[in-house]
């Protein structure tokens, strides 16, 4: 699902949204609200990336101003790419709609398929 983000999420202007691929983090940081905010601790991979990249897709035709994605807010975008395939899947996707942005929000050092990647204008990690 594809959400309107919260205001004052991250950039000001044109529209936003947020989409978790999953839920939980694999690095359990002591300050974040992700130790209490579910039921179960487990790791929960949602891997129907098609209805993601639908909805997407469709917020962005729907938008005025260039739409702002964010990933990362249930989980770290990039921990566990090596079986996520997160962003092996979702570029491409930004890559064919460089009119919109996509925010990859991480503290993993799993950067070897950014590395393999040409860069891109509209991906930002932080
Ligand atoms: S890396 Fe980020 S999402 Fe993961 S536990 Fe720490 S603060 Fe939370």
């Amino acid at each position: 699902m594809v959400l309107a983000s919260p205001e004052g999420y991250g950039f000001e202007e044109g529209a936003s949204y947020y989409f978790s691929h999953m839920l939980n983090c694999v690095y359990d940081c002591r300050y974040c609200f992700l130790q209490g905010m579910y039921r179960s601790a487990n790791y929960v991979l949602f891997i129907n990336y098609e209805d993601f990249e639908a909805e997407i897709e469709s917020s962005i035709k729907s938008a005025s101003a260039p739409a702002v994605f964010y990933s990362g807010y249930d989980c770290d975008s990039l921990a566990l790419e090596p079986v996520s395939k997160f962003c092996e899947y979702f570029l491409p996707v930004f890559r064919r709609n460089s009119n919109a942005i996509i925010e990859i929000r991480t503290k993993s050092t799993q950067i070897r398929s950014l590395l393999d990647t040409d860069s891109m204008q509209n991906c930002l990690s932080q």
